[in-house]
């Protein structure tokens, strides 16, 4: 039965053998999660071939070759004058050529010495360098004698990787994961379906030939036929749900009279696409059907004031609203704004986090049960268990793509059917976007408000990243406000901490007040910082911080955003970061700082940005330079994160996933779909 086979997909890594605790939350951190199947669904990037070579000649510096050698001597390494020097064993290939293979770390001479003996025959194996002295392999990844050299491998799957994860350990997890595979497939019967998507797994695990990994090859894409039939299977079955659901909110008419308040307090002039979509939103407030719709408008664009429209229009029928913030410091800022307009219409607006306590919290919560209160505004605290409303209407949720679909149920549970109106600053390709939010009703503002002067964007290489403070000095003396972004680490144990830690102190040199704020520091800490920065009167000028830095989070006066190693972010995280600069009536600008190995592909894209502001076609160009959703920054992305697909290589793929899931009428079809939803982690509002 399949049954087992989930069971074991859904086993915790660590208790396969030889991983541990301590490895599977490595992979937690590097995964997101720490299961078989999240492991299984992590795959090589591409093969490096092991065959074994006679001679150096004709290899390109940096290829990772495996090669016959022979000992000739050994040169000791240690200090000399002061200076460390490595360990040496000098090597010739089977024409005499020589190579020279270096150890760093003295300490295990000895060890090296015995595994490398002169006058004897190795295979070894690792990343060559060329210089003018000579071909020099450093650190070999394998070293075996002659008679063993099938221990390395011809072809070696090359995972991506991070967080200390190193390709021995991906292969050894991917071989104990494979031969209790095999068992469970030998004892078990399992679905045709089943074997055929567990084979091109393997294959894809233990790839032969880079074909064997190409998006259009046999094993990706039937990989990728299956991750777009969960979506589209559990997009149609959510929007079938949603269709059935006629009749069964309360009918409600208008009690107050407000929207013409609302209108005559408004401090400025709604844009032509922000009443657009107010009309649309009181439009599906007549109909029979709860509202869901989605607003996609670019950083700026305006959208809290038409969840205000909206909130302000449930008022006046007598109904309850609620805005979830992902963040306290986004649902503070927030409750600053609106709460003053609430109270100039006489509609009753409270605040309610993780931070309220006790009996200020129990009288929140009295006043959310009667009904006095008719707008909150939130974090996640707005749908635990205790909290009671007397008749919610309106679910509205900013920076959507920051809630999972469980969190979205339990604030739609609160209600009898409500409304949901979710916000989202992530603009997805039109192309894609009945694909991707396919159970949804779209309103798209794409018309910024009038005013906004364009955010001068220039990209700066990291040699030069001293000018650029220079630069910034005067700026700040004039009162500018600047966020500095140090990306997260990839590919290496150094931490994302520490990136921003010293950048952190060297800028504290230039600016005595800077703030820092990083995902190591707790929650608490993280939000007090940011709103210091927020604060106009704060002597905080310059916020050093990785990517961990709100989004949405508003600072008027904050006039330069500078993002460093640009190159690592997708265009979509970049984006987003430039929207957090511009946003009040000054001149504001974005530095792209990138570093030495950016590739030609990365400058165009880095381009694309400092042309355009255009959150729509800086969506559509990196759908089209990369295929795939983003690959750092993904919280910000919003795209879905397909495991296989490629938005560009599998369009055909997409559309017939999409009819299999809207026809799918026999038995056998729906179970095997609904398996699919549980590989690939897709959830449907069924019961909910
Ligand atoms: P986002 O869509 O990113 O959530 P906000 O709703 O935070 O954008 O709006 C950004 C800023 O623009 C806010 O300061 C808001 O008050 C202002 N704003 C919104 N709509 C208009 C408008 N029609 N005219 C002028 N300013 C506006
Ligand atoms: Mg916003």
């Amino acid at each position: 039965m399949d049954k087992e086979l989930f069971d074991f997909l859904y086993t915790d890594l660590q208790f396969i053998h030889g991983v541990g605790p301590v490895l599977a939350s490595k992979f937690n951190d590097f995964l997101g999660n720490r299961r078989v199947l999240d492991f299984l669904l992590h795959i090589p990037s591409y093969v490096r071939p092991r065959e074994i070579l006679d001679s150096v000649v004709g290899a390109q510096n940096g290829d990772t070759i495996t090669i016959s050698l022979m000992v000739k001597s050994h040169k000791k390494g240690g200090a000399f004058r002061g200076r460390r020097r490595p360990t040496q064993i000098l090597c010739n290939d089977r024409f005499g050529a020589p190579v020279v293979i270096q150890f760093f770390n003295v300490k295990f001479l000895d060890y090296w010495t015995e595994k490398l003996p002169i006058g004897q025959w190795r295979i070894v194996s690792g990343k060559l360098d060329v210089t003018n002295r000579g071909a020099t392999i450093n650190h070999p990844e394998f070293i075996e004698l002659p008679e063993n050299a099938e221990k390395i491998p011809t072809h070696q799957a090359i995972y991506p990787s991070g967080m200390g994860l190193t390709q021995k350990t991906f292969a050894n997890v991917r071989d104990q994961i494979f031969n209790i595979l095999h068992d469970k497939i030998a004892k078990n019967s399992f679905s045709e379906n089943m074997l055929e998507f567990m084979d091109a797994l393997e294959h894809v695990h233990y790839p032969q030939t880079n074909d064997d990994l190409a998006p259009n090859g046999t094993y990706i894409s039937k990989l990728a036929y299956c991750e777009l039939l969960a979506h589209q299977s559990a997009i149609a079955i959510n929007r079938r749900n949603r269709q059935e659901k006629k009749n069964i909110r309360p009918v409600r008419a208008k009690k107050y009279d407000l929207m013409d308040k609302f209108y005559s307090i408004l401090p400025f002039q709604l844009t032509n696409a922000q009443q657009r979509t107010i009309d649309d939103i009181f439009n599906d407030f007549q109909k029979p059907t709860p509202m869901m719709r989605l607003v996609q408008g670019d950083v700026g664009s305006g959208k809290t004031m038409v969840a205000m429209a909206a909130a302000v229009k449930m008022a006046e029928m007598g109904a309850q609203s609620v805005l979830l913030a992902p963040t306290d410091t986004l649902a503070q800022q927030h409750f600053a704004k609106l709460s003053v307009m609430c109270e100039k219409l006489g509609i009753y607006c409270d605040v309610l986090t993780g931070r309220d306590k006790g009996v200020a919290r129990r009288e929140k919560l009295t006043s959310l049960k009667s009904g006095r209160t008719k707008f909150a505004i939130g974090t996640h605290a707005l749908f635990s268990e205790d909290v009671e409303y007397k008749d919610l209407g309106l679910v509205i949720i900013d920076e959507q793509h920051r809630f999972g679909v469980a969190q979205r149920t339990a604030m739609r549970a609160k209600g009898n059917n409500p409304d949901m109106l979710a916000l989202s600053a992530t603009p997805i390709p039109r192309t894609l976007s009945m694909t991707v939010y396919g159970d949804m009703d779209v309103s798209i503002i794409n018309e910024k408000p009038a005013g906004r002067i364009p955010i001068k964007t220039t990209k700066l290489p990291i040699a030069r990243a001293n000018t650029l403070i220079e630069r910034i000095v005067p700026q700040v003396k004039s009162g500018a406000k600047i966020f500095w972004v140090c990306p997260l680490v990839e590919q290496s144990e150094i931490s994302d901490m520490t990136a921003a830690q010293e950048r952190f102190d060297e800028l504290k040199k230039y600016f005595p007040g800077t703030g820092l704020c990083h995902g190591q520091m707790d929650k608490k800490e993280r939000d007090k910082v940011m709103s210091e920065f927020a604060d106009p009167n704060s002597k905080m000028r310059v916020l050093v911080s990785t990517t961990v830095i709100e989004v949405g989070i508003d600072v008027p006066s904050a006039t330069i955003m500078v993002i460093e190693n640009a190159e690592r972010f997708g265009l979509a995280a970049l984006h987003q970061l430039r929207g957090r600069v511009g946003r009040g009536n000054l001149q504001s600008f974005c530095v792209l700082v990138y570093g030495n190995n950016i590739s030609p592909d990365g400058i165009k894209r880095l381009d694309v940005l400092c042309e355009t502001e255009d959150g729509f076609v800086i969506a559509e160009q990196d759908l089209m330079m990369r295929g795939v959703g983003e690959l750092l920054g993904t919280k910000q992305s919003g795209w879905i994160q397909y495991h296989f697909v490629d938005y560009r290589e599998h369009r055909d793929l997409f559309k017939l996933a999409q009819s299999a899931a809207m026809n799918n009428n026999s038995e056998n079809e729906s179970v095997w779909s609904a398996k699919l939803r549980k590989i690939f982690d897709c959830s449907t509002t069924v019961g909910a």
